[in-house]
């Protein structure tokens, strides 16, 4: 999607997140100068497949695979440091070169380990199926004014400071949901003396960098992490995530104006899934939300939990397009539909007698709704090896036609199998 005008581009999820976004970045990023994670922690995961290898990366941009990229951790985003290091020296040993091409905003809060206890101990009490990595707590820290930032790591008396009030309000908190875990100070405190003198010399003002390299044409992509439906404004609330997920997300979590992004990719499955708990219409009936899982390899990639699917529904594609304003569509997966005989897809919702083409507010709702579906027929034979689209069986494009009329955004992209060269580029 990058051309002559077009050269920040932002990469969002348009449905429960796991769309495949890792795998798209890693395609374009062959193409960009910069790469940036705009929100987010090291609860989402990114699965990248390179030839017999596979990288998991939470925390560190996809396009660190593409050598010469520079990839930055955006504002946006909470760092659990030691995830974030773990994955460099993974990347390291795998022989991926990250020197002098990873920068980490100096804005970004931290994800400390009492955030970890914080998680789990609210999540004894309002189940909302977090990945229990503190990622909350972190954010409700930075909103709460009260967060520890990579810069603060420049100054550690500060930092100690502010770690000695986090430890005790942990503590108190802890102990008013009924843990008998409790975090300790010292422990905290040397960990970021530890991490300081790693951590400060990756941090830069990361938005003046990526603002910089927009203004001076290079291409730039900003990558989210879990899906608009995660969206912590709007999503399936409260089973979203805690932070904006959607395309307003990126301007704000990579430091740049809004002015300065010029298109959106939306990546969709061709089916739906999520994790977690909440409502998903269009969760399948046995045996075909077995079979998806099956051939789609649906299970976590960093908790390995397994995921809920479902077939295409339009109506959170549609709610995506306008949230995020998307400007074309990136559909993956559509290999793993290559053996059902019949593929239902939901065009609209009906509650009660209404026809319901929105996405409801009330999750109470969404757990009512009626999907209406309409179903296509399926193609039957692989398409792994296609790369235009008029190698695709006339089904299956049919079946892509029928979702980007549904959606109303255009597929630039058709990803049909994990490899980086599976993938059709449709002509603009
Ligand atoms: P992300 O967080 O959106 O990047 O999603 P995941 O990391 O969960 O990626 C989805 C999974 O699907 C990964 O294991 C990918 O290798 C895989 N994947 C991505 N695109 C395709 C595709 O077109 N077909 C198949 N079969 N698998 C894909």
């Amino acid at each position: 999607m990058f051309d002559a005008g077009t050269t920040c581009l932002v990469v969002v999820g348009a449905q429960w997140g796991d769309e495949g976004k890792g795998k798209l970045v890693d395609v374009l990023a062959e193409r960009a100068d910069v790469v940036v994670r705009y929100q987010g922690g090291a609860n989402a995961g990114h699965t990248v497949v390179i030839g017999d290898s596979q990288f998991i990366l939470r925390q560190i941009p996809s396009g660190i695979l593409h050598p010469g990229v520079v990839c930055v951790v955006g504002n946006g985003v909470v760092l659990e440091p030691e995830t974030f290091f773990a994955e460099l020296d993974h990347l390291a040993q795998r022989q991926v070169d990250t020197t002098g091409r990873i920068f980490v905003s100096d804005r970004a809060h931290l994800v400390l380990p009492y955030h970890k206890l914080l998680d789990a101990a609210s999540e004894k009490s309002q189940k909302l199926g977090t990945t229990g990595r503190g990622i909350g707590p972190a954010y409700e820290d930075k909103y709460g004014r009260r967060g520890i930032r990579v810069t603060d790591l420049r100054r550690l008396e500060c930092a100690r400071a502010l770690l000695a009030a986090g430890v005790e309000r942990a503590n108190r908190l802890l102990e008013l949901m009924g843990s008998s875990e409790r975090a300790s100070f010292e422990e905290h405190a040397a960990l970021l003396e530890r991490l300081a003198p790693r951590l400060v010399p990756l941090a830069a003002d990361a938005g003046l960098l990526v603002h910089r390299a927009v203004r001076e044409g290079r291409r730039v992509l900003l990558e989210g992490a879990q899906g608009s439906l995660l969206d912590v404004d709007h999503g399936t609330y409260p089973y979203v995530t805690s932070s904006n997920t959607t395309a307003g997300g990126a301007a704000v979590g990579a430091g740049i104006g809004p002015t300065l992004i010029h298109g959106v990719l939306g990546v969709v499955k061709a089916y739906t899934t999520r994790v977690g708990n909440g409502p998903l219409p269009t969760e399948a009936p046995s045996p075909f939300g077995e079979q998806l899982r099956q051939l789609g390899g649906e299970f976590g990639a960093v908790t390995g939990r397994p995921r809920r699917c479902g077939w295409f529904d339009a109506t959170v594609v549609r709610y995506a397009a306008r949230v995020n304003g998307l400007t074309g569509l990136a559909v993956t997966k559509l290999d793993v539909l290559d053996t059902f005989d019949e593929i239902p897809v939901c065009t609209a919702y009906a509650l009660g007698a209404d026809r319901c083409e929105e996405m409801p507010a009330e999750v109470e709702l969404l757990g009512h709704v009626r999907p209406q579906y309409e179903v296509l027929p399926g193609w039957r034979r692989p398409t792994g090896s296609a790369r235009r689209l008029a190698d695709l069986p006339a089904e299956a494009r049919a079946y892509l036609d029928r979702l980007q009329a549904l959606s109303g955004v255009p597929a630039r992209y058709v990803s049909v199998g994990t490899r980086r060269d599976q993938i059709i580029e449709v002509e603009g």
